[in-house]
C-alpha cells in the first residue's frame, strides 16, 4: 500500500506541473489496481467514486508506444570463457553506472513499468523524455549492482526473473525480491524456466505463465502482473494464453509490436557493453 500512496503522490505532482496535452486528460488513471472496497454496514449504495478508466483502442496504445525501454542481464566483469554472444549480454559494473548516469545527464527521467503501461493502456501522463530499465532473468547481480545504483539515482526499474532459479547461487533470493519490491522496484515474470512461449504445448502453459506468476505473487505478498518473453520471443497464438493467465502487458525485443495486442508486444532493446552515453542516448532517440 506504501508503494500505491507513492505512486499516487508522483502522479499527483506531474498532474500539477506538466502541461503538456496528456496532463491534461485528468480522467487518466494512475492505478488500474481496484480501489479497495470499503466495508458498509448499511444496504445503502455507496456514493459514486471517480469514472472507471477507459483502455484505449489497440491503435491508440500503439501510438503511444514511443517510450524507449531497456534491458539488461548480468551486472559483472567479463570472465575469460564468456562467448562473444554472452559478452553483449554482460554489462560490467563501470558500464552500467555510466550508462544510467547518461541517461540522467542526458535529461532522461526513467519511470515505473506500471506507470509506462498506465500511460500505454490508459493514456496517464509520464514525465518528459521517460525511459524504462528492465533486467531480466534473475541474476544476484540486479540485487548487488543494479538495486544499490538505482537507489542512489532514484530510477525505478522492473526485474523479470525465471522462478527456476530462485534461491540458487548466483541468482537472486525469494528475500532480495522482495527487498526490492519494498525499494520501489517492478517485479514481474520470466516463466518458469526461460522457455520461448512460441514452443509451448499442453501442461506447458501453465508450468510457464500461470505458476510462476502465483509463485511471485506469493513472494512477494500482491499480484504480479507483468510478464518479459524469453529470448523476446513471442507469437499470435501464445497472447491469449499470456492474457488468460492474468498479466497485464508483456515485454519482447525488437519484433514489431502487434498491431491488435500492442499491450502484449511492447518493444525493447539490450543496450551493449560497448555503447557510451552518447551512443545510448541517440540510440533511444533513434529506435522508439
Ligand atoms: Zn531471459
Amino acid at each position: 500500500m506504501r508503494r500505491r500512496t507513492l505512486l499516487a503522490a508522483a502522479g499527483a505532482a506531474l498532474l500539477g506541473a506538466c502541461s503538456s496535452p496528456a496532463a491534461e486528460r485528468t480522467s487518466a488513471p494512475r492505478s488500474t489496481r481496484p480501489p479497495t472496497a470499503t466495508p458498509s454496514t448499511t444496504a445503502e449504495p455507496l456514493p459514486p467514486t471517480s469514472a472507471p478508466p477507459t483502455p484505449g483502442t489497440a491503435a491508440e496504445v500503439l501510438a503511444r508506444s514511443t517510450v524507449p525501454v531497456l534491458c539488461f542481464h548480468q551486472l559483472r566483469e567479463f570472465r575469460a570463457d564468456d562467448g562473444a554472444y554472452a559478452r553483449t549480454m554482460i554489462t560490467p559494473p563501470a558500464t552500467f553506472r555510466a550508462q544510467l548516469e547518461a541517461l540522467r545527464d542526458g535529461g532522461r527521467t526513467p519511470v515505473g513499468a506500471p506507470q509506462l503501461v498506465d500511460h500505454l493502456q490508459f493514456g496517464a501522463p509520464l514525465p518528459e523524455r521517460p525511459v524504462l530499465l528492465t533486467f531480466d532473468d534473475g541474476s544476484v547481480t540486479h540485487h548487488s549492482v543494479a538495486l544499490p545504483l538505482l537507489r542512489e539515482l532514484g530510477f525505478p526499474a522492473a526485474f523479470f526473473p525465471m522462478t527456476v532459479v530462485l534461491g540458487k547461487a548466483d541468482w537472486l533470493s525469494a528475500d532480495q525480491l522482495r527487498e526490492m519490491d519494498a525499494a520501489g522496484m517492478t517485479i514481474g515474470a520470466h516463466t518458469w524456466d526461460h522457455q520461448r512461449v512460441d514452443r509451448l504445448a499442453g501442461d506447458q502453459w501453465v508450468e510457464q505463465l500461470d505458476r510462476p506468476r502465483a509463485e511471485l505473487g506469493e513472494i512477494l505478498g500482491h499480484p504480479v502482473d507483468l510478464l518479459a518473453y524469453p529470448h523476446g520471443v513471442w507469437s499470435p497464438e501464445a497472447l491469449p494464453r499470456v492474457e488468460a493467465a492474468g498479466y497485464r502487458a508483456a515485454f519482447q525485443l525488437s519484433d514489431p509490436q502487434d498491431p491488435a495486442a500492442p499491450l502484449l508486444t511492447i518493444r525493447r532493446i539490450m543496450p551493449p557493453p560497448t555503447w557510451d552515453g552518447p551512443t545510448l542516448l541517440a540510440q533511444l532517440d533513434g529506435s522508439f
